[in-house]
């Protein structure tokens, strides 16, 4: 009976890392949606400096000009100084992945953010019937206390990301929404012009649909980052 039921949470624990590693893995491997650099976009704007109609009417404005990736970054996009590379819906870098996280990648860190918690309340289970099984142990006692704290840190984590997904906002747009411009109304009130709905919102989440293009958003007069 009870290498029976070491042998369930064994492989309880095992299904559940086996549906986390290769998630991550994938989150770790894949482009977050990373930008091609030198662009002949940006020679061009760079080309015409000398003009400043283009500036003073506010078409292209110098903070959508990436000077390290040679680009002009669309709406969302931001250059990650750590992997010195300019990503599409740039979210975050996240160290555990050891990527960033953008518009291509963020369904695979979710996924992973949710199978983690998984994991983590299947190893709570693990250690709870280990207790009665194995008696108290400071190894089993240890292993819970962690597992519980990775549990919540990764619940909390996850019910965030699905909200940002939700409404359809980056974490850096949560983070720092007066850094964007394109969140601001003409009154300077925060105004998300990127949320379709909560269906819609996490169906672009999800890459099924695509994003607005920048003609497609709200607002009209969008143009700085
Ligand atoms: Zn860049």
């Amino acid at each position: 009976m009870v290498n029976q039921r070491r042998l369930s949470f064994s492989f309880t624990a095992v299904r559940c890392s086996g549906v986390t590693q290769p998630i991550s893995f994938g989150a770790s491997i894949m482009s977050p949606g990373f930008l091609p650099r030198d662009t002949d976009e940006y020679y061009m704007v760079m080309r015409q400096v000398d003009s400043l109609n283009c500036w003073e009417e506010g078409k292209v404005l110098l903070s959508r000009l990436c000077h390290r990736c040679h680009l002009v970054k669309p709406l969302r996009a931001k250059h990650c100084h750590i992997v010195n590379r300019c990503v599409a819906g740039f979210d975050h870098y996240c160290p555990f992945i050891y990527n960033n996280v953008g518009y291509r990648n963020r369904p695979y860190f979710v996924g992973f953010l949710a199978t983690m918690c998984l994991n983590s309340l299947s190893g709570i289970n693990l250690c709870w019937n280990w207790f009665h099984v194995m008696g108290r142990s400071i190894f089993i006692g240890t292993g819970f206390l962690f597992l519980c704290i990775i549990a919540v840190i990764s619940a909390i984590m996850t019910s965030m990301c699905v909200y940002m997904a939700a409404v359809n906002l980056t974490t850096t747009e949560c983070l720092k929404p007066a850094k964007c411009t394109y969140l601001l109304n003409h009154q300077g009130k925060f105004f998300n012009p990127f949320d379709r709905g909560i269906i819609l919102n996490i169906m672009e989440f999800f890459n099924v649909i695509k994003p607005l293009t920048e003609n497609g958003p709200k607002r009209a007069q969008m143009t700085s980052v």
